[in-house]
């Protein structure tokens, strides 16, 4: 295996591992933070979120501190790396379209088991 293919395997294995999880309700302002723009809330049924392998969790953007839960600002060193996977009613977006955020420890915990597999970013 090439560097890059065994650099890749342990992605893919990171992340695949990591708690995946249904973000029932969310703060919008928070929301809109964090996605980009091209994103019309009024067409997003359904949020889910990772948290992030700590070895990769400072490759991936996070825009925002807003937690996307509660909405409150995570304070620094506080709180978990997580990606967000929105699903669009209008465009079904592929889970795999992931956003960084922060969010607090006691958010995540209130989060209910989703049953789908964990999506691997990239
Ligand atoms: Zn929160």
């Amino acid at each position: 295996m090439s560097n890059d293919e065994q650099e890749r395997a342990e992605w893919d294995d990171a992340w695949s591992k990591m708690q995946h999880r249904n973000l029932e309700s969310w703060n919008a302002a928070a929301i809109g933070q964090i996605l980009t723009a091209d994103w019309n809330q009024n067409e997003i049924v359904t949020i889910t979120v990772t948290d992030n392998p700590a070895k990769f969790a400072p490759k991936v953007l996070r825009k925002s501190i807003s937690c996307p839960s509660c909405g409150l600002d995570v304070g620094t060193g506080e709180g978990l790396p997580v990606s967000i996977y929105p699903t669009s009613r209008i465009a079904e977006r592929e889970l795999t379209i992931g956003f960084g955020a922060w969010m607090h420890n006691s958010c995540f915990a209130e989060c209910t088991q989703s049953n789908e597999p964990t999506p691997i970013p990239w």
